[in-house]
C-alpha cells in the first residue's frame, strides 16, 4: 500500500504523473479491495484510489482499554461466506458475539429486565403480529429486480411509520421497529421508504435472521477486529493502493477513462467506481452521467449512526445475569451489546447511538449522556468506567454517514435499477449493488466479485 507522499515519491522517481493501467478502482472499502483483487489476480494491472487516509471504507478500528474493536462493521452472519472465507484465506477466525442471560428494556424510562434476551422480545404479541405481517409482505418480492412486484410504486410511496401505523401497531411495537431502523438505515421509521425496509430484509433473508444473534447477523465477530482482517487484506492485494487521494474527475474519451484524484492522473480502460451511490456524486463525470443515474446519487443518502464504546475492569453485568443486550428508546443510546473479549476483563460495552442526540455535542458532553443511560440500564456499577470511545459516522470528514442509504418514499422505484447498470466504461460496485446479503461487508464482497467479472469479461473481449 502506498500513502500519498509515498507515491508522490515514486511517480517523482519514475518521472511520470500520469499513468496507464486496465482498471482504476475508486474506493478502497471491501467492494473495492475484492474487485482489485480479483482482476490483479487475473492479471490486469490494477490500480485502487481511495479518498481516505486509510483503506476499509464503513469498516474502521478503534481501541478502548488497549482492545481492538470496530466503530464500523463488526458480525458477520453463518451465511455470510464470502467474508469467512477471506478471513480463512487470511488466517482470522471469528467468536460468538456473547448472548447468554437476560436483556434490559427501557422504554418511556421504565427499565425492566426480561426473561429472555433483550433481541428476543417478539413473544410481545403485537410485535410478532406486526413482524409476521411485514414479513409476508416481504415474502411476495422477487430477490433480484424488486421493482417488478405489481405493487412496488405503493409500497415505495409510503414510510415505513405511515405503514406500521396503518396497521394499527401498538406504541412499543413503533419503538421496537424505530430501533431496528436506526441499527440499520440510521434514521427512524418515518424517514424511510417501506419497500426500502422490505427490499432489505429480503435481502438479508428474514426479519428473524435480521434481528438474531444465534443463527442470525450478529452471530459472530473478530476478536482481533474486522479492521484488521480489511487492513491485512489490502497488505496482500497483488493492486497498488493509494489511500488519501479523492478522485475528483473520471472522463471518457474513446477507448480511455482518465480518473483524476489530486496529484495522480490515471488513465485505464476501465473503471470500478465503488463508492456508496451518494458519494459518487463527489465525482465530476464527463460526459455527464444519465439523469437516473445521477438521481441516484442525490436521493440515496446514507444515515447517520454512531457507536459509543466504555470500559470496565470486567463484564459486571455477566455476574447479574445479564447479557450486555438492551434495548432502548432513550434519545441517545438506543441499543448496547457485550463487546469484552473475555469474561476476566476488560469488560467492554457497545452502545449504538442515535445520530440526532449524539453528533451535534463535543465528546465530553456525549460521554456524559452515554454513561448517564447505562447506569439507567445497568446500575450504579457502570458509572465505574475505566475508558471511553466513540465513533460518529455522519460526522466522518470523508465520505460521511452510515451504515446504509436511508433511503426515502419513491426513490428506490425511481432509481433502484440504475444502482449498478454501467455507463460506458465506468462500472458500480459496493454493497448497495448487491442482491444478495446487500447493506453488509458480505454484499461488498459479492459486489466487488461481480464487478469485476464484468470488468474481465470486457477486457477479454477487446483483446
Ligand atoms: C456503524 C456501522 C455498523 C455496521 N455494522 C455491520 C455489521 O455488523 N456487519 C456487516 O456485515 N456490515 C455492517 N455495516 C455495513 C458494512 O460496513 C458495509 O456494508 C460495507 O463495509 C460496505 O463496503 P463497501 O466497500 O461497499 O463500501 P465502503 O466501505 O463505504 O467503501 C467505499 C469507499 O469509497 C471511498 N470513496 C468514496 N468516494 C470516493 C472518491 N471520490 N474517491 C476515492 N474514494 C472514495 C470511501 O472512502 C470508502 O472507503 C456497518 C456499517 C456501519 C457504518
Amino acid at each position: 500500500m502506498t500513502s500519498q507522499n509515498e507515491h508522490e515519491r515514486s511517480t517523482t522517481m519514475n518521472s511520470a504523473s500520469t499513468r496507464s493501467v486496465d482498471v482504476v478502482v475508486v474506493g478502497a472499502g471491501l467492494a473495492g479491495l475484492t474487485a482489485a483483487d480479483h482482476l490483479a489476480r487475473e492479471g490486469y494491472d490494477t490500480v485502487v484510489v481511495e479518498g481516505r487516509d486509510r483503506v476499509g471504507g464503513r469498516v474502521r478500528g478503534a481501541e478502548i482499554a488497549g482492545v481492538p474493536v470496530d466503530a464500523g462493521a463488526t458480525w458477520v452472519a453463518p451465511g455470510h461466506t464470502a467474508v469467512r472465507d477471506l478471513a480463512s484465506r487470511l488466517g482470522y477466525e471469528f467468536t460468538p458475539q456473547f448472548h447468554q442471560g437476560k436483556g434490559v428494556i427501557s422504554f418511556g424510562g421504565r427499565r425492566r429486565v426480561e426473561s429472555l434476551t433483550a433481541l428476543a422480545p417478539w413473544s410481545m404479541l403485537d410485535l410478532a403480529r406486526i413482524m409476521g405481517v411485514l414479513q409476508k409482505t416481504v415474502d411476495g418480492l422477487p430477490f433480484s429486480s424488486p421493482w417488478v412486484h405489481p405493487r412496488a410504486d405503493q409500497l415505495d410511496s409510503m414510510s415505513f411509520g405511515e405503514w406500521l401505523t396503518s396497521k394499527h401497531a401498538l406504541q412499543d411495537t413503533r419503538k421496537f421497529m424505530n430501533m431496528f431502523s436506526l441499527v440499520h438505515w440510521g434514521a427512524p421509521v418515518d424517514d424511510v421508504s417501506l419497500f426500502n425496509v422490505m427490499r432489505y430484509i429480503k435481502t438479508l433473508g428474514g426479519i428473524e435472521h435480521m434481528l438474531s444473534v444465534e443463527g442470525g447477523d450478529q452471530q459472530d465477530r473478530m476478536l482481533a477486529s474486522m479492521y484488521s482482517l480489511v487492513s491485512r487484506f489490502a497488505e496482500t492485494l497483488e493492486a497498488e493502493v493509494i489511500v488519501g487521494s479523492p478522485v475528483e474527475r473520471i472522463t471518457t474519451a474513446g477507448e480511455r477513462v482518465t480518473v483524476e484524484a489530486g496529484e495522480h492522473t490515471i488513465q485505464a480502460r476501465y473503471v470500478v467506481v465503488t463508492a456508496s451511490p451518494v458519494h459518487r456524486s463527489t465525482i465530476e463525470f464527463t460526459p455527464a452521467l444519465p439523469e437516473p443515474h445521477s438521481g441516484l446519487s442525490r436521493s440515496w443518502r446514507l444515515g447517520s449512526l454512531s457507536k459509543a464504546f466504555v470500559a470496565y475492569e470486567r463484564p459486571f453485568w455477566r455476574d447479574r445475569g445479564l447479557s450486555g443486550e438492551a434495548m432502548s428508546d432513550d434519545e441517545t443510546v438506543f441499543l448496547t451489546f457485550d463487546v469484552s473479549p473475555n469474561a476476566d476483563g476488560p469488560g467492554i460495552l457497545m452502545a449504538f447511538c442515535d445520530g440526532r442526540g449524539f453528533d451535534a455535542y463535543d465528546e465530553g458532553e456525549r460521554r456524559r449522556r452515554v454513561m448517564e443511560h447505562l447506569v439507567h440500564l445497568y446500575g450504579e456499577a457502570a458509572r465505574y468506567s475505566t475508558d471511553y470511545t466513540d465513533f460518529s459516522w455522519a460526522n466522518d470528514t470523508f465520505a460521511p454517514g452510515g451504515p446504509n442509504p436511508a433511503v426515502a418514499p419513491k426513490a428506490w422505484t425511481s432509481f433502484g435499477r440504475y444502482l449498478r447498470e454501467p455507463v460506458g466504461r465506468v462500472h458500480w460496485a459496493g454493497t448497495e449493488t448487491a442482491d444478495e446479503t446487500s447493506g453488509t461487508m458480505n454484499g461488498a464482497i459479492l459486489s466487488g466479485r461481480r464487478a469485476a467479472t464484468e470488468v474481465a469479461e470486457r477486457l477479454h473481449a477487446d483483446r
